[in-house]
């Protein structure tokens, strides 16, 4: 699979005023993508596209170069403080990504060229919390790896972080274009994670993203430069077949890795699904092989009332006892961080 390339680039004027900015206003007019100016990065009004649907589909492969005004950084639990905002959205076709409706109607990829500002923010942030350690999630809206040939923004918030005795860094990724990042100085302080899943999964539910086989070669790499290395398995989901499907992706895995990685790290993470999700993902992906029916689901309350559609007791309890058990046999020293 190649690297993403847009097939439309939006600039904001101010963003031209930065090296970044610059760099990529010359980088596409030489490529002849076609470049257009647009006043906010938020305000995209203009995209072509006769449908809805066609508009999504352009909507995610135009990139729009702006600058990220909000500095105040959304939190980013369970796995870190912070979510530090180098892009917003992603070019890939996950069925079952949330930014489906966290993106709303604004499904295009945009990057921000205030580095500078971005870094000063995530350092009074790590300031605040001293001597506590400060963790920043740069994956929350976006797949930062699969822009990263583009911008080399990640690279500089590595090299930013590892400067950083209280700072830390995390990201995760379904692609597999990790090479600008090998030879960066991450002084372990970035954690190198990938997103993972079952044959069945990948091959239906995520176009447009890396091939599993190529993910873990990228993973090999990851782990060979040195970056503490971890896996999201998720969405976990049960069809017909799902754990040998799972217990095989486990072996491959252990199969591919050095059997004594120092630091490694697994999250669990099932499939739920909102009211509002599914009648987008349906209209977006109307042939999907994604299963959300109610009445297999056990409804769970989350905050400001939301109901989210979460496997029933019994299938739940399967998937973590077994899916752990497996890990655990094959990676004693591994750290499970959570399953939910
Ligand atoms: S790669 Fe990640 S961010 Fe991109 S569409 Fe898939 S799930 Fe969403």
């Amino acid at each position: 699979m190649k690297p993403f390339m847009p097939d439309l680039v939006y600039f904001e004027p101010d963003a031209l005023k930065y090296p970044l900015g610059q760099e990529l206003h010359e980088k596409f007019s030489a490529l002849g993508t076609p470049v257009k100016i647009t006043p906010s990065h938020n305000r995209i009004t203009d995209l072509p596209g006769s449908t809805e649907l066609e508009k999504y589909r352009i909507a995610k492969r135009t990139l729009v170069v702006g600058i990220r005004k909000t500095l105040k950084f959304e939190p980013s639990k369970p796995s870190a403080e912070y979510a530090i905002p180098l892009a917003t959205g992603c070019m890939g076709h996950c069925h079952y990504c949330y930014l489906q409706t966290t993106l709303g109607n604004r499904p295009y990829i945009r990057v921000y060229v205030n580095l500078e500002e971005i870094f000063a923010q995530a350092q009074k942030y790590i300031d605040e919390r001293a001597p506590e350690i400060t963790r920043f999630e740069a994956a929350c809206t976006s797949d930062p790896v699969g822009i990263e040939h583009l911008t080399g923004s990640l690279k500089k918030a590595i090299e930013f972080i590892a400067t950083q005795p209280l700072g830390r860094l995390r990201f995760v990724t379904k692609f597999a274009h990790v090479d600008p990042l090998l030879d960066a100085d991450h002084r372990g302080h970035t954690r190198f994670r990938f997103s993972v899943n079952a044959d069945y999964v990948i091959n239906q539910m995520e176009p447009a993203t890396s091939p599993l086989s190529d993910r873990i070669e990228a993973a090999k790499k990851v782990a060979a430069a040195g970056y503490p290395l971890g896996f999201i398995i998720a969405p976990i989901m049960i069809f017909d077949g799902w754990e040998e499907q799972y217990a095989s992706l486990i072996r491959r895995l252990a199969e591919a890795l050095p059997p004594d990685l120092p630091d490694l790290t697994f999250e669990l993470i099932t499939h739920r699904y909102t009211a509002t999700a599914k009648r987008i993902i349906e209209e977006r992906y109307p042939k999907t092989k994604l299963a959300m029916n109610e009445e297999e689901r056990k409804k769970k309350w989350g905050r400001y009332g939301r109901v989210k559609y979460v496997y029933p007791d019994e299938p739940m309890r399967e998937i973590k006892e077994k899916i752990p058990a497996w890990l655990k046999a094959s990676f004693p020293n591994a750290e499970i961080s959570y399953i939910t």
